[in-house]
């Protein structure tokens, strides 16, 4: 068996093409949410000198001639779908590992013309250019898919070819292998994939743990990191990030803590778990961070419940100042039902929060809310806010 790593080019560019022709071949910009930065280019865009993150303003000057359109997840969605439709139509075993990459089984006579047959077919079917690499494992793969980008397909089969790979590139280019990680392997004068492909498995565990080491024999060939076509369990859920204007009123920044916590809330609910702990991380403008953790006498989603923490950590760290970023963290997840029960649960019961949410299930996300929230009306007005990338396992960052 080998394993296809399959990644979609510029993929909400290329989404954004599907449904709009006009975009072809010119250089097209996806900005976020508040239109500050772009988070994907096109191929003509990063010809101009142009890359993620860069703010508008910037690229604007880099790239006058420049397309800039906001960022619509709903339609990547749909997009995203439809590619894994038809990778399941192919392939047994499928993870989902981001709203533009799946890793898949792949078991055919034939690797390269099922990468090239693949890729075609994603592009009749879905709209979208995307690159297949196939290898012996998904770290292998993931190599393979970066070399034959754009619109590639490849199957990287043999001892000399891997070996041809792992030689030509720096040991960062591993997936799980950051810049401080590849500095520590350098005092080792492990520099390459192939140098670490051939280190002593036990040198790597002590500089990079057993994570490191299962990279280590992932790029031998032997696999390690299995295809996961489920999502493991959650450890942490967030929610929050930029609130953006930085503001120091009152009544927007309570907006703020109340939508983020309606938003945590609405995530749990969505993966139906509780949490025992409540971390709330204030960001200022200055560079000040202030951040607390309350904890839950029984693990809940409640709102009322969870509204008396955050009016609790709320007190003890606003400070001063231009509030800029925060973030809610719930951990110490648990499911109901998945433990006993115990003195101080509280007794389940059609609270108002159940029947908001029937409400808004029926007539559209957030259409009640919490009137704390009037103070932000433009996030509301805004559709791009109607939707949580998040909830897109693997891209959590845009
Ligand atoms: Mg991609």
């Amino acid at each position: 068996m080998l394993i296809a790593h399959l990644d979609a080019d510029c993929f909400y560019v290329s989404a954004e093409r599907v449904r709009n022709s006009f975009l072809r071949g010119k250089p097209v910009g996806v900005i976020g949410n508040q239109g500050a930065c772009v988070i994907a280019k096109s191929y003509e865009m990063k010809a101009a000198g142009i890359g993620t993150g860069d703010p508008i303003w910037e690229a604007v000057k880099k790239c006058p001639e420049g397309i800039y359109i906001k960022r619509d997840f709903r339609w990547y969605e749909v997009v995203s779908r439809e590619m894994l439709a038809l990778v399941r139509e192919r392939s047994p075993l499928v993870e989902y590992y981001s709203i533009d990459e799946f890793f898949m089984s792949v078991d055919v006579a034939d690797p390269q013309a099922f990468a090239e047959a693949t890729r075609d077919a994603i592009l009749r079917r879905a709209g979208v250019p995307v690159t297949i690499g196939i290898a012996r494992t998904r770290t292998l793969a993931k190599l393979v898919s970066d070399l034959a980008k754009p619109f590639g397909a490849l199957a990287l089969i043999g001892a000399d070819a891997e070996k041809e790979l792992l030689k030509s590139r720096p040991v960062h280019d591993v997936t799980g292998i950051a810049k401080r990680s590849a500095a520590k392997l350098a005092e080792y004068g492990i520099r390459t994939c192939w140098d670490l492909a051939k280190a002593p498995p036990a040198l790597v565990r002590r500089i990079l743990t057993v994570v490191g080491e299962r990279l280590c024999y992932e790029l031998q060939g032997h696999r390690c990191v299995p295809i996961r076509p489920n999502r493991p369990p959650h450890k942490i859920i967030g929610r929050g990030g930029s609130i953006g204007q930085p503001t120091d009123d009152p009544a927007v920044q309570w907006a703020w803590a109340i939508r983020n916590l309606e938003r945590l809330i609405e995530a749990m609910e969505l993966n139906g778990l509780t949490a025992g702990r409540l971390t709330l991380i204030l960001e200022y403008k200055d560079g000040r961070v202030a951040s607390d953790s309350a904890t839950f006498m029984a693990p809940t989603c409640r709102y009322d419940l969870m509204l008396d923490a955050v009016r609790g950590l709320w007190t003890r760290l606003l400070l001063p100042g231009r509030l800029y970023r925060m973030h809610y963290l719930a951990s110490d997840l648990q499911y109901p039902g998945a433990r006993q029960l115990c003195l101080f649960d509280t007794p389940p019961k059609r609270d108002p929060r159940t029947v908001e949410r029937e409400i808004n299930e029926r007539f559209g996300r957030f259409m009640l809310r919490s009137a704390a929230t009037l103070a932000i009306p433009e996030i509301y007005a805004d559709d791009a806010h109607s939707y949580e990338i998040c909830d897109i396992q693997g891209k959590t960052c845009f």
